[in-house]
Protein backbone atom coordinates (compact mmCIF):
# COMPACT_ATOMS: atom_id res chain seq x y z
CA UNK A 1 0.00 0.00 0.00
CA UNK A 2 1.09 3.92 0.02
CA UNK A 3 3.24 4.86 2.96
CA UNK A 4 1.24 7.19 5.40
CA UNK A 5 1.19 10.80 3.75
CA UNK A 6 1.36 13.40 6.91
CA UNK A 7 -1.97 15.87 7.08
CA UNK A 8 -2.43 18.43 9.80
CA UNK A 9 -3.81 15.92 12.15
CA UNK A 10 -1.16 13.80 11.99
CA UNK A 11 0.69 17.25 12.99
CA UNK A 12 -1.42 17.82 15.47
CA UNK A 13 -0.72 14.55 17.04
CA UNK A 14 2.58 14.49 16.76
CA UNK A 15 3.27 18.15 18.32
CA UNK A 16 0.80 16.63 21.54
CA UNK A 17 2.83 13.77 21.57
CA UNK A 18 6.06 15.26 21.80
CA UNK A 19 4.96 18.22 24.35
CA UNK A 20 3.49 15.55 26.63
CA UNK A 21 0.21 17.23 26.35
CA UNK A 22 -1.59 14.10 27.42
CA UNK A 23 1.09 12.64 29.34
CA UNK A 24 -0.10 13.65 33.07
CA UNK A 25 -3.77 11.61 32.41
CA UNK A 26 -5.00 9.11 34.51
CA UNK A 27 -7.09 6.00 32.77
CA UNK A 28 -10.33 4.96 35.79
CA UNK A 29 -12.45 2.59 34.27
CA UNK A 30 -15.11 2.98 31.75
CA UNK A 31 -16.62 6.22 31.99
CA UNK A 32 -20.08 4.05 32.92
CA UNK A 33 -18.22 2.34 35.83
CA UNK A 34 -19.24 3.56 39.34
CA UNK A 35 -15.08 3.76 39.88
CA UNK A 36 -14.74 6.00 37.40
CA UNK A 37 -14.39 9.25 39.09
CA UNK A 38 -11.87 7.59 41.75
CA UNK A 39 -8.24 7.95 40.75
CA UNK A 40 -6.75 5.41 38.15
CA UNK A 41 -3.41 4.25 36.85
CA UNK A 42 -1.51 5.87 34.23
CA UNK A 43 -3.54 6.04 30.83
CA UNK A 44 -2.36 3.03 28.88
CA UNK A 45 -3.14 4.84 25.91
CA UNK A 46 -1.33 7.56 24.13
CA UNK A 47 -4.23 8.91 22.45
CA UNK A 48 -7.86 8.39 22.61
CA UNK A 49 -10.32 9.38 19.41
CA UNK A 50 -13.75 8.09 18.82
CA UNK A 51 -16.01 7.98 16.36
CA UNK A 52 -19.49 8.91 17.82
CA UNK A 53 -22.23 7.66 15.38
CA UNK A 54 -26.05 8.55 16.58
CA UNK A 55 -27.95 5.08 15.61
CA UNK A 56 -30.36 6.75 13.37
CA UNK A 57 -29.61 4.64 10.04
CA UNK A 58 -26.74 3.07 8.12
CA UNK A 59 -23.46 3.80 7.71
CA UNK A 60 -22.30 5.29 4.20
CA UNK A 61 -18.53 5.82 2.25
CA UNK A 62 -18.92 9.30 4.44
CA UNK A 63 -19.02 7.47 8.20
CA UNK A 64 -16.01 5.47 6.76
CA UNK A 65 -13.73 7.85 5.49
CA UNK A 66 -14.32 9.00 9.75
CA UNK A 67 -14.23 5.32 10.98
CA UNK A 68 -10.73 4.90 8.97
CA UNK A 69 -9.31 8.11 9.50
CA UNK A 70 -10.48 7.79 13.86
CA UNK A 71 -9.54 4.06 14.40
CA UNK A 72 -6.02 4.77 11.72
CA UNK A 73 -4.72 7.53 14.06
CA UNK A 74 -5.30 5.70 17.30
CA UNK A 75 -3.68 2.56 15.74
CA UNK A 76 -0.64 4.52 14.48
CA UNK A 77 0.09 6.55 17.82
CA UNK A 78 -0.49 4.12 20.37
CA UNK A 79 -3.84 5.04 21.30
CA UNK A 80 -7.58 3.58 20.76
CA UNK A 81 -10.21 4.97 19.37
CA UNK A 82 -13.96 4.61 20.94
CA UNK A 83 -16.64 3.45 19.13
CA UNK A 84 -19.18 5.51 20.78
CA UNK A 85 -23.27 5.59 20.30
CA UNK A 86 -24.58 9.50 20.19
CA UNK A 87 -28.01 8.17 21.30
CA UNK A 88 -29.25 11.52 23.00
CA UNK A 89 -32.29 11.41 20.36
CA UNK A 90 -34.69 9.04 21.44
CA UNK A 91 -37.22 9.10 18.28
CA UNK A 92 -35.26 8.34 15.91
CA UNK A 93 -32.69 6.15 17.63
CA UNK A 94 -33.22 2.15 17.32
CA UNK A 95 -31.27 -1.03 18.02
CA UNK A 96 -31.54 -2.14 14.76
CA UNK A 97 -29.06 0.49 13.43
CA UNK A 98 -26.30 0.01 16.52
CA UNK A 99 -26.46 -3.59 15.59
CA UNK A 100 -25.61 -2.38 11.59
CA UNK A 101 -22.74 0.15 12.74
CA UNK A 102 -21.14 -2.42 14.91
CA UNK A 103 -20.42 -5.01 12.30
CA UNK A 104 -19.88 -2.06 9.71
CA UNK A 105 -16.64 -0.79 11.99
CA UNK A 106 -15.57 -4.42 12.80
CA UNK A 107 -16.01 -5.37 9.12
CA UNK A 108 -14.11 -2.67 7.89
CA UNK A 109 -11.03 -4.22 10.03
CA UNK A 110 -11.14 -2.14 13.67
CA UNK A 111 -11.26 -2.91 16.75
CA UNK A 112 -12.25 -0.51 20.06
CA UNK A 113 -10.35 -2.84 22.51
CA UNK A 114 -7.70 -2.78 24.33
CA UNK A 115 -5.81 0.03 26.05
CA UNK A 116 -7.75 -0.01 29.73
CA UNK A 117 -10.80 -1.93 28.42
CA UNK A 118 -13.32 -2.53 25.54
CA UNK A 119 -14.25 1.45 24.68
CA UNK A 120 -17.71 0.76 22.79
CA UNK A 121 -19.72 2.81 24.57
CA UNK A 122 -23.30 4.93 24.58
CA UNK A 123 -23.73 8.38 25.23
CA UNK A 124 -26.90 7.46 27.17
CA UNK A 125 -25.07 5.99 29.86
CA UNK A 126 -24.10 9.55 31.31
CA UNK A 127 -27.23 10.95 31.04
CA UNK A 128 -26.98 11.07 35.10
CA UNK A 129 -23.62 12.76 35.25
CA UNK A 130 -24.98 14.86 32.28
CA UNK A 131 -27.93 16.03 34.66
CA UNK A 132 -25.57 16.42 37.42
CA UNK A 133 -23.38 18.90 35.33
CA UNK A 134 -26.38 20.90 34.42
CA UNK A 135 -27.42 21.60 37.82
CA UNK A 136 -23.78 22.54 39.15
CA UNK A 137 -24.03 24.85 36.12
CA UNK A 138 -27.30 26.40 37.21
CA UNK A 139 -25.61 26.63 41.21
CA UNK A 140 -22.54 28.14 39.74
CA UNK A 141 -24.55 30.89 37.40
CA UNK A 142 -23.53 29.46 33.85
CA UNK A 143 -27.12 28.04 33.10
CA UNK A 144 -30.96 29.42 33.17
CA UNK A 145 -34.27 27.95 32.68
CA UNK A 146 -36.14 29.92 29.44
CA UNK A 147 -39.92 29.40 29.50
CA UNK A 148 -39.85 32.19 26.53
CA UNK A 149 -42.43 30.62 23.48
CA UNK A 150 -40.42 29.18 20.51
CA UNK A 151 -41.08 32.18 18.46
CA UNK A 152 -39.60 34.53 20.64
CA UNK A 153 -36.46 32.38 21.43
CA UNK A 154 -35.89 32.46 18.00
CA UNK A 155 -36.73 35.64 17.60
CA UNK A 156 -34.72 37.31 20.56
CA UNK A 157 -31.67 35.01 19.15
CA UNK A 158 -31.03 38.25 16.45
CA UNK A 159 -28.81 37.38 13.74
CA UNK A 160 -25.62 37.73 11.53
CA UNK A 161 -26.49 41.36 11.79
CA UNK A 162 -27.87 42.35 14.91
CA UNK A 163 -27.57 40.75 18.24
CA UNK A 164 -29.58 39.21 20.01
CA UNK A 165 -32.63 40.09 23.10
CA UNK A 166 -31.96 39.22 26.62
CA UNK A 167 -34.51 36.49 27.46
CA UNK A 168 -36.78 38.20 30.51
CA UNK A 169 -35.52 34.60 32.68
CA UNK A 170 -32.35 35.65 32.19
CA UNK A 171 -32.11 37.03 35.89
CA UNK A 172 -33.71 34.41 37.76
CA UNK A 173 -31.40 33.16 40.98
CA UNK A 174 -30.07 30.37 40.78
CA UNK A 175 -32.17 29.03 43.38
CA UNK A 176 -34.80 29.74 40.81
CA UNK A 177 -33.71 28.41 38.11
CA UNK A 178 -32.47 24.64 40.20
CA UNK A 179 -35.78 24.17 41.53
CA UNK A 180 -37.66 25.07 37.74
CA UNK A 181 -34.87 22.65 36.35
CA UNK A 182 -35.74 20.21 39.01
CA UNK A 183 -39.66 20.43 37.93
CA UNK A 184 -38.78 20.26 34.37
CA UNK A 185 -36.87 16.65 34.79
CA UNK A 186 -39.83 15.52 37.57
CA UNK A 187 -42.13 15.91 34.63
CA UNK A 188 -43.88 18.69 36.07
CA UNK A 189 -43.96 20.91 32.48
CA UNK A 190 -45.32 20.22 29.45
CA UNK A 191 -43.17 18.97 26.28
CA UNK A 192 -41.88 22.39 25.08
CA UNK A 193 -42.71 24.61 27.74
CA UNK A 194 -39.19 25.37 28.68
CA UNK A 195 -35.49 24.76 27.96
CA UNK A 196 -32.37 24.86 29.71
CA UNK A 197 -30.12 27.31 28.23
CA UNK A 198 -26.38 28.09 29.21
CA UNK A 199 -25.98 31.82 30.02
CA UNK A 200 -22.94 33.01 27.78
CA UNK A 201 -23.86 36.24 25.74
CA UNK A 202 -26.84 36.71 23.52
CA UNK A 203 -24.43 39.50 21.48
CA UNK A 204 -21.75 37.18 20.83
CA UNK A 205 -20.56 37.52 16.89
CA UNK A 206 -20.97 33.37 17.32
CA UNK A 207 -24.58 32.37 17.27
CA UNK A 208 -23.82 29.29 19.15
CA UNK A 209 -22.50 31.02 21.94
CA UNK A 210 -25.72 33.10 22.24
CA UNK A 211 -27.52 31.29 25.49
CA UNK A 212 -27.78 27.96 23.75
CA UNK A 213 -30.29 25.38 24.70
CA UNK A 214 -28.78 22.43 26.66
CA UNK A 215 -31.86 20.38 28.02
CA UNK A 216 -35.10 20.14 26.35
CA UNK A 217 -38.28 18.33 27.79
CA UNK A 218 -39.70 15.24 25.55
CA UNK A 219 -41.66 12.67 26.68
CA UNK A 220 -40.29 9.87 24.89
CA UNK A 221 -39.45 6.25 25.32
CA UNK A 222 -35.20 5.89 24.99
CA UNK A 223 -34.27 2.53 23.61
CA UNK A 224 -31.62 2.32 26.39
CA UNK A 225 -32.96 4.60 29.09
CA UNK A 226 -36.91 3.22 28.56
CA UNK A 227 -38.94 6.00 30.52
CA UNK A 228 -36.47 7.01 33.02
CA UNK A 229 -36.07 10.59 31.38
CA UNK A 230 -38.62 13.45 30.11
CA UNK A 231 -35.58 15.74 29.64
CA UNK A 232 -32.58 15.02 27.37
CA UNK A 233 -29.47 16.80 26.83
CA UNK A 234 -29.27 18.90 23.52
CA UNK A 235 -26.72 17.42 21.42
CA UNK A 236 -23.74 20.44 21.28
CA UNK A 237 -24.38 19.57 24.88
CA UNK A 238 -23.82 16.29 25.20
CA UNK A 239 -21.37 15.79 23.01
CA UNK A 240 -18.40 17.89 25.03
CA UNK A 241 -19.34 16.08 28.01
CA UNK A 242 -19.18 12.52 26.11
CA UNK A 243 -15.85 13.20 24.84
CA UNK A 244 -14.31 14.62 28.49
CA UNK A 245 -15.95 11.96 30.27
CA UNK A 246 -13.98 8.92 27.92
CA UNK A 247 -10.68 11.04 28.33
CA UNK A 248 -10.71 11.75 24.45
CA UNK A 249 -7.74 13.83 23.87
CA UNK A 250 -8.39 14.51 19.69
CA UNK A 251 -12.39 15.05 18.84
CA UNK A 252 -12.18 15.07 15.10
CA UNK A 253 -15.55 16.06 13.65
CA UNK A 254 -16.65 17.66 10.07
CA UNK A 255 -16.38 21.17 9.34
CA UNK A 256 -19.84 22.17 10.00
CA UNK A 257 -18.79 21.83 13.95
CA UNK A 258 -16.43 24.51 13.31
CA UNK A 259 -18.83 27.46 14.81
CA UNK A 260 -19.68 25.17 17.78
CA UNK A 261 -15.77 24.69 19.25
CA UNK A 262 -16.35 28.17 21.31
CA UNK A 263 -19.20 26.27 23.10
CA UNK A 264 -17.26 22.85 23.20
CA UNK A 265 -14.48 24.27 25.08
CA UNK A 266 -16.65 26.81 27.07
CA UNK A 267 -18.47 23.95 28.68
CA UNK A 268 -15.36 21.86 29.33
CA UNK A 269 -13.69 24.65 31.26
CA UNK A 270 -16.84 25.61 33.19
CA UNK A 271 -17.22 21.76 34.34
CA UNK A 272 -13.91 21.52 34.88
CA UNK A 273 -13.91 24.09 37.31
CA UNK A 274 -16.91 23.13 39.37
CA UNK A 275 -14.67 19.93 39.58
CA UNK A 276 -16.75 17.40 37.76
CA UNK A 277 -14.28 16.40 35.33
CA UNK A 278 -10.28 16.37 35.39
CA UNK A 279 -7.92 18.24 32.86
CA UNK A 280 -6.15 18.79 30.34
CA UNK A 281 -9.78 18.51 28.10
CA UNK A 282 -9.92 16.96 24.88
CA UNK A 283 -9.81 19.46 22.17
CA UNK A 284 -11.66 19.58 19.06
CA UNK A 285 -10.56 19.45 15.48
CA UNK A 286 -12.69 19.79 12.40
CA UNK A 287 -11.82 18.20 8.89
CA UNK A 288 -13.74 18.57 5.14
CA UNK A 289 -16.22 15.50 5.23
CA UNK A 290 -16.43 13.62 2.25
CA UNK A 291 -17.75 14.88 -1.11
CA UNK A 292 -18.48 11.12 -3.70
CA UNK A 293 -19.62 12.24 -7.34
CA UNK A 294 -22.76 10.21 -8.23
CA UNK A 295 -23.45 9.41 -4.60
CA UNK A 296 -25.55 11.03 -2.40
CA UNK A 297 -24.62 10.40 0.97
CA UNK A 298 -27.82 12.53 3.08
CA UNK A 299 -29.59 9.45 5.49
CA UNK A 300 -32.90 11.19 4.91
CA UNK A 301 -32.54 10.90 1.14
CA UNK A 302 -31.20 7.19 1.01
CA UNK A 303 -33.88 6.38 3.37
CA UNK A 304 -36.27 8.17 0.41
CA UNK A 305 -34.73 5.60 -2.15
CA UNK A 306 -35.32 2.58 0.22
CA UNK A 307 -38.41 3.73 1.43
CA UNK A 308 -39.68 4.15 -2.50
CA UNK A 309 -38.84 0.80 -3.73
CA UNK A 310 -36.09 2.50 -6.12
CA UNK A 311 -33.45 -0.03 -4.78
CA UNK A 312 -33.58 -3.26 -3.08
CA UNK A 313 -32.88 -2.04 0.32
CA UNK A 314 -30.28 -0.76 2.43
CA UNK A 315 -27.81 -3.52 1.37
CA UNK A 316 -28.51 -3.25 -2.57
CA UNK A 317 -25.11 -3.12 -4.12
CA UNK A 318 -25.73 0.48 -5.95
CA UNK A 319 -26.07 2.18 -2.07
CA UNK A 320 -23.22 4.17 -0.93
CA UNK A 321 -23.94 2.37 2.60
CA UNK A 322 -21.18 0.48 4.34
CA UNK A 323 -23.68 -2.59 3.36
CA UNK A 324 -24.43 -2.00 0.02
CA UNK A 325 -20.67 -1.54 -0.61
CA UNK A 326 -20.05 -5.06 1.04
CA UNK A 327 -22.21 -6.53 -1.23
CA UNK A 328 -21.53 -5.21 -4.27
CA UNK A 329 -17.74 -6.34 -3.75
CA UNK A 330 -15.71 -4.07 -2.29
CA UNK A 331 -13.21 -4.89 0.28
CA UNK A 332 -12.49 -3.18 3.54
CA UNK A 333 -8.96 -3.01 2.40
CA UNK A 334 -9.93 -1.00 -1.00
CA UNK A 335 -12.06 1.34 1.20
CA UNK A 336 -8.98 1.78 3.78
CA UNK A 337 -6.65 2.11 0.83
CA UNK A 338 -9.56 4.87 -0.70
CA UNK A 339 -9.27 7.11 2.94
CA UNK A 340 -5.69 6.80 3.18
CA UNK A 341 -5.48 8.09 -0.92
CA UNK A 342 -8.03 10.93 -0.29
CA UNK A 343 -6.31 12.17 2.72
CA UNK A 344 -7.60 14.79 4.75
CA UNK A 345 -7.88 18.51 4.32
CA UNK A 346 -9.33 22.02 6.05
CA UNK A 347 -11.43 22.45 2.99
CA UNK A 348 -14.35 20.73 1.06
CA UNK A 349 -14.00 19.55 -2.66
CA UNK A 350 -15.24 16.40 -4.25
CA UNK A 351 -13.44 13.33 -5.12
CA UNK A 352 -14.48 11.64 -8.19
CA UNK A 353 -15.57 8.05 -7.88
CA UNK A 354 -13.22 6.81 -9.80
CA UNK A 355 -10.97 7.21 -7.10
CA UNK A 356 -12.58 4.93 -5.31
CA UNK A 357 -13.02 2.12 -8.18
CA UNK A 358 -9.06 2.51 -8.72
CA UNK A 359 -8.98 1.83 -5.10
CA UNK A 360 -10.92 -1.80 -5.50
CA UNK A 361 -9.15 -2.38 -8.55
CA UNK A 362 -5.82 -1.87 -7.12
CA UNK A 363 -6.83 -4.43 -4.34
CA UNK A 364 -8.18 -7.18 -6.36
CA UNK A 365 -5.74 -7.01 -9.32
CA UNK A 366 -3.31 -9.78 -7.41
CA UNK A 367 -5.80 -11.69 -5.34
CA UNK A 368 -9.24 -12.12 -7.41
CA UNK A 369 -8.73 -15.39 -9.11
CA UNK A 370 -9.47 -15.18 -12.76
CA UNK A 371 -12.81 -17.35 -14.43
CA UNK A 372 -14.38 -17.46 -17.90
CA UNK A 373 -17.83 -16.25 -18.07
CA UNK A 374 -19.84 -15.57 -21.54
CA UNK A 375 -22.53 -13.25 -20.28
CA UNK A 376 -24.63 -12.51 -23.40
CA UNK A 377 -24.34 -16.29 -25.10
CA UNK A 378 -24.89 -17.82 -28.46
CA UNK A 379 -23.71 -21.58 -29.22
CA UNK A 380 -20.34 -22.16 -31.27
CA UNK A 381 -20.62 -25.41 -32.75
CA UNK A 382 -17.15 -27.36 -33.84
CA UNK A 383 -18.71 -29.04 -37.00
CA UNK A 384 -15.58 -31.71 -37.64
CA UNK A 385 -15.04 -32.13 -33.72
CA UNK A 386 -15.93 -36.00 -34.51
CA UNK A 387 -13.82 -36.27 -37.45
CA UNK A 388 -11.33 -35.34 -35.07
CA UNK A 389 -11.76 -36.63 -31.90
CA UNK A 390 -13.68 -39.69 -33.47
CA UNK A 391 -16.97 -38.99 -31.65
CA UNK A 392 -19.55 -35.93 -30.76
CA UNK A 393 -18.80 -36.86 -27.13
CA UNK A 394 -15.26 -36.36 -26.78
CA UNK A 395 -14.07 -33.87 -24.17
CA UNK A 396 -10.80 -32.62 -23.79
CA UNK A 397 -9.37 -31.08 -20.64
CA UNK A 398 -7.76 -27.80 -20.39
CA UNK A 399 -6.12 -25.96 -17.61
CA UNK A 400 -5.67 -22.13 -16.80
CA UNK A 401 -3.82 -20.13 -13.97
CA UNK A 402 -5.93 -18.71 -11.30
CA UNK A 403 -3.60 -16.27 -11.53
CA UNK A 404 -1.28 -14.35 -13.80
CA UNK A 405 2.20 -14.60 -13.09
CA UNK A 406 2.68 -10.78 -12.38
CA UNK A 407 0.12 -11.28 -9.97
CA UNK A 408 2.09 -13.45 -7.51
CA UNK A 409 5.18 -12.12 -5.57
CA UNK A 410 8.34 -13.78 -5.43
CA UNK A 411 8.22 -16.91 -3.24
CA UNK A 412 4.82 -17.37 -2.91
CA UNK A 413 3.11 -20.50 -3.76
CA UNK A 414 0.53 -19.69 -6.81
CA UNK A 415 -2.82 -21.33 -6.44
CA UNK A 416 -4.26 -24.76 -8.01
CA UNK A 417 -4.79 -24.12 -11.66
CA UNK A 418 -8.68 -23.61 -12.75
CA UNK A 419 -9.45 -26.93 -15.12
CA UNK A 420 -12.34 -26.87 -17.76
CA UNK A 421 -13.31 -29.20 -20.88
CA UNK A 422 -13.37 -28.56 -24.28
CA UNK A 423 -16.07 -30.48 -25.99
CA UNK A 424 -17.91 -30.46 -29.74
CA UNK A 425 -19.75 -27.27 -28.52
CA UNK A 426 -19.09 -23.87 -26.23
CA UNK A 427 -20.74 -21.00 -25.17
CA UNK A 428 -19.30 -17.54 -26.75
CA UNK A 429 -19.89 -14.20 -26.65
CA UNK A 430 -22.43 -12.55 -29.24
CA UNK A 431 -20.24 -10.25 -30.08
CA UNK A 432 -17.71 -12.36 -30.93
CA UNK A 433 -19.27 -13.29 -34.44
CA UNK A 434 -20.16 -11.43 -36.87
CA UNK A 435 -21.19 -12.55 -40.24
CA UNK A 436 -19.75 -9.36 -42.45
CA UNK A 437 -17.01 -8.19 -40.31
CA UNK A 438 -16.61 -4.48 -39.98
CA UNK A 439 -13.31 -3.01 -40.62
CA UNK A 440 -10.27 -4.17 -38.52
CA UNK A 441 -12.78 -7.04 -36.43
CA UNK A 442 -10.30 -9.54 -35.53
CA UNK A 443 -12.79 -12.05 -34.26
CA UNK A 444 -15.13 -14.40 -35.48
CA UNK A 445 -16.14 -14.27 -38.85
CA UNK A 446 -16.44 -16.68 -41.81
CA UNK A 447 -12.75 -18.03 -42.84
CA UNK A 448 -11.16 -15.80 -40.06
CA UNK A 449 -8.79 -17.84 -37.39
CA UNK A 450 -8.84 -17.52 -33.34
CA UNK A 451 -7.95 -19.22 -30.40
CA UNK A 452 -10.55 -20.23 -28.09
CA UNK A 453 -8.40 -19.22 -24.89
CA UNK A 454 -7.15 -22.07 -23.48
CA UNK A 455 -8.28 -24.17 -25.72
CA UNK A 456 -7.94 -24.84 -29.50
CA UNK A 457 -7.56 -22.24 -32.53
CA UNK A 458 -10.67 -22.61 -34.85
CA UNK A 459 -11.42 -21.65 -38.41
CA UNK A 460 -15.46 -20.07 -38.60
CA UNK A 461 -17.00 -21.70 -41.49
CA UNK A 462 -20.36 -19.66 -40.96
CA UNK A 463 -23.58 -19.64 -38.91
CA UNK A 464 -27.65 -20.71 -38.27
CA UNK A 465 -29.96 -18.24 -38.15
CA UNK A 466 -33.90 -18.44 -37.77
CA UNK A 467 -36.72 -16.59 -39.17
CA UNK A 468 -35.67 -13.37 -38.11
CA UNK A 469 -32.46 -13.56 -39.25
CA UNK A 470 -30.83 -13.59 -35.61
CA UNK A 471 -28.07 -16.19 -35.22
CA UNK A 472 -28.91 -19.16 -33.29
CA UNK A 473 -25.31 -20.57 -33.64
CA UNK A 474 -22.08 -19.99 -34.99
CA UNK A 475 -20.22 -23.22 -36.77
CA UNK A 476 -16.09 -23.52 -37.00
CA UNK A 477 -13.86 -26.29 -37.88
CA UNK A 478 -11.49 -26.83 -34.46
CA UNK A 479 -7.59 -27.23 -36.07
CA UNK A 480 -5.91 -30.24 -34.49
CA UNK A 481 -2.80 -30.13 -32.26
CA UNK A 482 -2.96 -26.51 -31.74
CA UNK A 483 -4.26 -27.30 -27.52
CA UNK A 484 -2.90 -24.20 -25.31
CA UNK A 485 0.10 -25.46 -23.50
CA UNK A 486 1.13 -28.61 -25.58
CA UNK A 487 4.40 -28.11 -28.25
CA UNK A 488 1.74 -27.74 -31.43
CA UNK A 489 -0.13 -24.80 -29.65
CA UNK A 490 1.45 -21.74 -31.79
CA UNK A 491 1.88 -24.26 -35.13
CA UNK A 492 -0.87 -21.59 -36.55
CA UNK A 493 -1.56 -18.05 -35.82
CA UNK A 494 -4.81 -16.69 -34.30
CA UNK A 495 -5.96 -13.47 -35.04
CA UNK A 496 -7.33 -13.01 -31.87
CA UNK A 497 -8.30 -15.20 -28.62
CA UNK A 498 -11.83 -14.91 -27.22
CA UNK A 499 -13.32 -16.38 -23.87
CA UNK A 500 -15.72 -18.85 -23.90
CA UNK A 501 -17.40 -21.81 -21.61
CA UNK A 502 -17.94 -25.19 -22.23
CA UNK A 503 -21.66 -26.48 -22.80
CA UNK A 504 -20.47 -29.83 -21.29
CA UNK A 505 -19.49 -28.42 -18.06
CA UNK A 506 -20.52 -25.10 -17.77
CA UNK A 507 -22.27 -23.74 -15.36
CA UNK A 508 -25.80 -21.33 -15.47
CA UNK A 509 -25.49 -18.37 -13.34
CA UNK A 510 -27.47 -14.97 -12.71
CA UNK A 511 -25.28 -12.36 -13.49
CA UNK A 512 -26.68 -8.42 -11.93
CA UNK A 513 -24.78 -6.05 -13.76
CA UNK A 514 -24.82 -3.20 -11.65
CA UNK A 515 -23.75 0.53 -12.82
CA UNK A 516 -23.82 4.19 -11.15
CA UNK A 517 -27.05 4.92 -9.23
CA UNK A 518 -26.89 8.05 -11.15
CA UNK A 519 -26.15 9.42 -13.72
CA UNK A 520 -25.29 13.12 -12.39
CA UNK A 521 -22.02 13.43 -10.68
CA UNK A 522 -23.94 15.90 -8.17
CA UNK A 523 -27.37 14.38 -8.14
CA UNK A 524 -28.19 16.57 -5.37
CA UNK A 525 -26.45 19.99 -5.85
CA UNK A 526 -28.58 22.99 -5.73
CA UNK A 527 -32.15 22.35 -4.82
CA UNK A 528 -32.19 19.79 -8.13
CA UNK A 529 -34.37 16.73 -7.77
CA UNK A 530 -32.06 14.03 -6.95
CA UNK A 531 -34.54 11.22 -8.47
CA UNK A 532 -35.05 12.41 -11.67
CA UNK A 533 -31.02 11.76 -11.90
CA UNK A 534 -31.29 8.20 -10.98
CA UNK A 535 -29.75 6.02 -13.77
CA UNK A 536 -32.88 3.74 -15.25
CA UNK A 537 -30.09 1.47 -16.59
CA UNK A 538 -28.31 0.91 -13.32
CA UNK A 539 -28.96 -2.96 -12.78
CA UNK A 540 -29.57 -5.27 -16.00
CA UNK A 541 -29.81 -8.92 -15.06
CA UNK A 542 -28.48 -11.52 -17.65
CA UNK A 543 -28.46 -15.18 -17.49
CA UNK A 544 -24.63 -16.39 -18.64
CA UNK A 545 -22.49 -19.21 -18.42
CA UNK A 546 -19.00 -19.18 -15.88
CA UNK A 547 -16.54 -22.09 -15.91
CA UNK A 548 -16.84 -24.58 -13.99
CA UNK A 549 -14.32 -24.10 -11.61
CA UNK A 550 -16.64 -21.36 -10.12
CA UNK A 551 -18.90 -24.33 -8.89
CA UNK A 552 -17.28 -24.02 -5.09
CA UNK A 553 -17.71 -19.94 -4.46
CA UNK A 554 -18.59 -19.17 -1.60
CA UNK A 555 -20.79 -15.50 -0.58
CA UNK A 556 -18.13 -12.67 -0.98
CA UNK A 557 -15.66 -14.52 -3.16
CA UNK A 558 -14.47 -11.85 -5.83
CA UNK A 559 -13.63 -13.18 -9.18
CA UNK A 560 -12.04 -11.55 -12.26
CA UNK A 561 -14.19 -12.67 -14.85
CA UNK A 562 -11.90 -12.35 -18.00
CA UNK A 563 -12.57 -8.98 -20.26
CA UNK A 564 -15.82 -8.26 -18.17
CA UNK A 565 -14.62 -6.72 -14.85
CA UNK A 566 -14.64 -8.22 -11.33
CA UNK A 567 -17.70 -10.22 -9.97
CA UNK A 568 -18.78 -11.27 -6.53
CA UNK A 569 -20.83 -14.32 -5.29
CA UNK A 570 -24.07 -12.29 -3.92
CA UNK A 571 -23.74 -12.56 -0.12
CA UNK A 572 -27.34 -12.95 0.04
CA UNK A 573 -28.81 -14.79 -3.17
CA UNK A 574 -25.43 -16.76 -3.86
CA UNK A 575 -26.03 -20.41 -3.82
CA UNK A 576 -30.31 -20.19 -2.49
CA UNK A 577 -31.50 -22.88 -4.15
CA UNK A 578 -28.33 -23.85 -5.75
CA UNK A 579 -28.83 -20.93 -8.54
CA UNK A 580 -25.07 -18.96 -8.70
CA UNK A 581 -25.21 -15.52 -8.52
CA UNK A 582 -22.70 -12.85 -9.28
CA UNK A 583 -22.78 -9.04 -9.05
CA UNK A 584 -20.76 -6.62 -10.88
CA UNK A 585 -18.23 -4.54 -8.36
CA UNK A 586 -16.19 -2.62 -11.36
CA UNK A 587 -15.22 -2.78 -14.86
CA UNK A 588 -11.49 -3.53 -15.79
CA UNK A 589 -10.97 0.40 -16.83
CA UNK A 590 -11.91 3.39 -15.20
CA UNK A 591 -15.20 4.29 -17.12
CA UNK A 592 -16.23 7.12 -15.29
CA UNK A 593 -16.60 10.69 -16.65
CA UNK A 594 -16.44 8.92 -20.50
P1 LIG B 1 -25.65 12.14 7.78
O1 LIG B 1 -25.42 13.56 7.37
O2 LIG B 1 -25.46 11.14 6.69
O3 LIG B 1 -26.95 11.96 8.48
P2 LIG B 1 -24.31 12.43 10.28
O4 LIG B 1 -23.06 13.19 10.34
O5 LIG B 1 -25.52 13.13 10.75
O6 LIG B 1 -24.48 11.81 8.81
P3 LIG B 1 -23.52 10.73 12.42
O7 LIG B 1 -24.03 9.41 12.79
O8 LIG B 1 -23.67 11.83 13.40
O9 LIG B 1 -24.22 11.07 11.06
O10 LIG B 1 -21.99 10.64 11.95
C1 LIG B 1 -20.98 10.05 12.72
C2 LIG B 1 -19.65 10.62 12.32
O11 LIG B 1 -19.42 10.45 10.93
C3 LIG B 1 -19.60 12.10 12.61
O12 LIG B 1 -18.41 12.34 13.36
C4 LIG B 1 -19.55 12.75 11.27
O13 LIG B 1 -18.76 13.89 11.29
C5 LIG B 1 -18.96 11.66 10.38
N1 LIG B 1 -19.42 11.81 9.01
C6 LIG B 1 -20.69 11.79 8.57
N2 LIG B 1 -20.75 12.00 7.25
C7 LIG B 1 -19.47 12.17 6.83
C8 LIG B 1 -18.85 12.44 5.56
N3 LIG B 1 -19.56 12.58 4.43
N4 LIG B 1 -17.49 12.54 5.52
C9 LIG B 1 -16.77 12.38 6.63
N5 LIG B 1 -17.28 12.15 7.85
C10 LIG B 1 -18.62 12.04 7.96
MG1 LIG C 1 -24.79 13.73 13.22
MG1 LIG D 1 -26.34 14.76 9.33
Amino acid sequence: GDAKASNFLRQIIEADLAKGTYASRHWAGSPGDAAHQAAGQPDPAKIRTRFPPEPNGYLHVGHAKSICLNFGLARDYGGVCHLRFDDTNPEKEDTEYVDSIIDAVKWLGFSWEGQGGSHLYQASDYFDFMYRAAEALVERGHAYVDEQSAEDMRANRGDFTTAGTNSPFRGRTPAENLARLREMRDGQLPDGAAVLRAKIDMASPNINLRDPAIYRIRRATHHNTGDKWCIYPMYTYAHPIEDALEQITHSFCTLEFEDQRPFYDWLLERLTEAGLLASPPPRQYEFARLNLTYVITSKRKLAQLVNEKRVSGWDDPRMPTIVGLRRRGYTPEAIQLFAERIGVTKSDSWIDYSVLEGCLREDLENKAHRAMAVLDPVKLVMVNWAEVFGSDAHTEDCTQPALPHSAIADGQTPPPERRFKIGKEVWIEREDFEEVPPKGYKRLFPGNVVRLKGGYVIECTGCAKDAEGRVTEVHAKVIPGTKSGTPGADSVKAKAAITWVGVADGIAAEVRLYDRLFSDPHPDAGGKDFLSALNPDSLKVVQAWVEPSLATAQPDDKFQFERHGYFVADRVDHGVGGQAVFNRVTGLKDSWGK
